[in-house]
């Protein structure tokens, strides 16, 4: 079966008691014994509830695995992930990783003894020279925000289990539809639901994948006694958007791929980064690894000021943090998901004041095209009126 048909039927999708088209909202804390002596399949709904583990058994689908959790948020998932750790373990995380994740390494996880090395991942070499006596895991993410830098998978996912290290991706950018880390190697897949698989920008959910049965009993057991699970409400609504997910990626990806062309060819705009590009630089590796290029790209406007203007004129997407919706969101890197780097440290990886994230909707792409145009335009009459080139030198 395609992805598109798995996506709608590869586990049940329809109620088994009822036939209901829809697995249907099991709003219920505990469950009724019939028999003490044969106990039901279900007791307490944080070990455990129908609606939940319908939405657990197809993110184990979609991904290659067989165990599937989720989790009151992204970060509850990958915080729930960090758990398998204990103190004295050492990590090895992608320098480019999530601001949360970054923050829950270096506030919280510090404090309880796990330490971490922070490295390009995109260099095998540096991963393999961050490797210590005591690393047991390694954590990844490619595409990287907001660079869209690409680490090879498989090579890295080999080096880690030859050094006997856990590998963990976040899947979050690509989905399972572009992208099946455990395929090229992975032992676990985490995801912010919040963005592309749930998809509409109105529910906040983690989702988290592996087909190791001694890796699934553990991150069961952290499930169920950390106990941050995704509430019933929210499962339907991730398993609602889950269903359209193919053909709304399928819509934003080629979206996507005409701006981030549109953009490149634009005089006002200085770069853009967009794994679809032949330029980037990890276009190769991306089209090696994943089925797809995704529907967030980057593009730098060389300044501040004309960031300013552009994000006033702009009509149609939100301007807002987050991304993965049916709504087009430009974001602002540098005041936004990476305002707690230090400066210098965010123009060394390019996230510079002129940096904005575009995660593209479902909007005409036409119309988006002329909403970015009539803005840069505005940047233009700027430039113009303080007498400044409108065109810095992007450095390629
Ligand atoms: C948003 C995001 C997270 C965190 O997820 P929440 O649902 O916001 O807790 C983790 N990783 C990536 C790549 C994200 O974009």
């Amino acid at each position: 079966m395609n992805f598109a048909t798995r996506v709608l039927h590869g586990t049940s999708s329809i109620d088994r008691v009822t036939g209901a088209s829809s697995i249907p909202i099991y709003q219920a804390s505990t469950f009724h014994q019939f028999d003490i002596d044969q106990p039901g399949e279900y007791d307490y709904a944080r070990s455990g509830n129908p609606t939940r583990q319908a939405l657990e058994e197809m993110i184990a689908h979609l991904e290659g695995g067989k165990y599937g959790f989720a989790f009151a948020s992204g970060m509850a998932a990958v915080s729930s992930v960090f758990l398998l750790f204990s103190a004295g373990d050492h990590l090895v995380v992608a320098e480019d990783v999530y601001g949360g994740t970054y923050r829950v390494l270096t506030n919280i996880l510090s404090r309880l003894g796990v330490q971490v090395t922070f490295v390009d991942t995109t260099d095998p070499e540096a991963v393999q020279a961050a490797i210590q006596s005591n690393t047991r895991g390694l954590y990844l993410e490619t595409p990287s925000n907001p660079t869209l830098k690409v680490t090879d998978l498989a090579l890295l996912c080999s080096l880690a289990r030859d050094k006997g290290l856990l590998t963990i991706v976040d899947n979050t950018f690509l989905t399972p539809y572009y992208q099946r880390p455990l395929e090229l190697g992975a032992d676990i897949v985490v995801h912010s639901a919040t963005k592309f698989i749930g998809g509409h920008s109105d529910v906040v959910a983690g989702l988290v994948a592996t087909r190791d049965e001694r890796l699934g009993k553990q991150l069961y057991a952290i499930q169920n006694g950390f106990g941050s699970i995704l509430g019933v409400q929210d499962c339907w609504l991730v398993m609602r958007g889950l269903k359209t997910l193919k053909t709304r990626l399928d819509v934003s990806s080629q979206s996507a791929a005409a701006i981030a062309r549109w953009l490149d060819a634009h005089p006002l705009v200085d770069r853009v980064y967009y794994t679809g590009l032949p330029e980037h630089q990890g276009h190769y590796l991306q089209t090696r690894q994943a089925s797809g290029h995704g529907a967030v790209l980057s593009f730098d406007l060389g300044s501040r000021e004309r960031v300013k203007i552009l994000l006033d004129a702009v009509k149609l997407p939100l301007v807002a943090v987050s991304l993965g919706a049916v709504e087009s969101i430009l974001s602002y890197p540098a005041q936004m998901s990476h305002a707690s780097m230090p400066p210098e440290e965010r123009r060394q990886r390019g996230i510079t004041d002129g940096l904005l994230r575009l995660s593209v909707g479902l909007e005409d792409v036409d119309d988006l095209i002329a909403d970015l145009e009539q803005a840069l335009a505005a940047t233009a009459r700027y430039a113009s009126a303080n007498n400044t080139s409108s065109k810095s030198c992007g450095n390629w």
